[in-house]
């Protein structure tokens, strides 16, 4: 996550992560390990936890770890109620639907809510149809630059004319 970003949350929930520049008790040293798009619902779930502590975080309370994992939020936490796993365990679902990279959501007429958990990708990841066909397009001209280098350093150690397409 770009860094204005996290940011906005460190600055509005600082409690929470007190531990941030602590590398025993806390990852946040590495900021947010997932994409902008989820800025939202990372932010609205500590938004949500800080109106459960009523703007009074705990001492025992802090925020270790967030990141992307296997295409879902993974929100980790030191120690706290039920309710607040509850809040975690929903923002966590709901990562599933809301695309990692735009912060869009699938919201059909039906209000039935679609899931953008791509399994089927070398790297599961969660995202809509045109960032997933960006990351693609991205992927494959990665490869196939990566794939003209390798014949290029081949083609000057072997002093080979390189012929397209064989
Ligand atoms: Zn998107």
């Amino acid at each position: 996550m770009k860094k204005e970003l996290a940011d906005k949350i460190f600055n509005d929930f600082p409690d929470m992560f007190k531990y941030r520049d602590n590398l025993q008790a806390s990852l946040m040293a590495f900021g947010f390990e997932c994409s902008d798009g989820w800025f939202k619902l990372i932010y609205d779930l500590c938004n949500n936890i800080n109106t459960f502590y009523e703007g009074k975080i705990p001492e025992h309370f802090y925020i270790q770890q967030v990141k992307e994992k296997f295409g879902g939020l993974r929100f980790y936490i030191s120690s706290a109620p039920e309710e607040v796993h509850d809040m975690i365990h929903k923002a966590e679902e709901r990562s599933y639907f809301i695309c990692e990279h735009c912060g869009k959501e699938h919201q059909p007429d039906d209000g039935e809510y679609t899931s953008f958990y791509r399994d089927d990708l070398p790297w599961i990841l969660t995202l809509c149809d045109e960032c997933l066909d960006k990351h693609i397009k991205k992927r494959y001209a990665k490869i196939r630059k990566a794939k003209e280098d390798y014949i290029s350093d081949w083609q000057k150690e072997h002093k080979a004319p390189f012929v397209k397409g064989v």
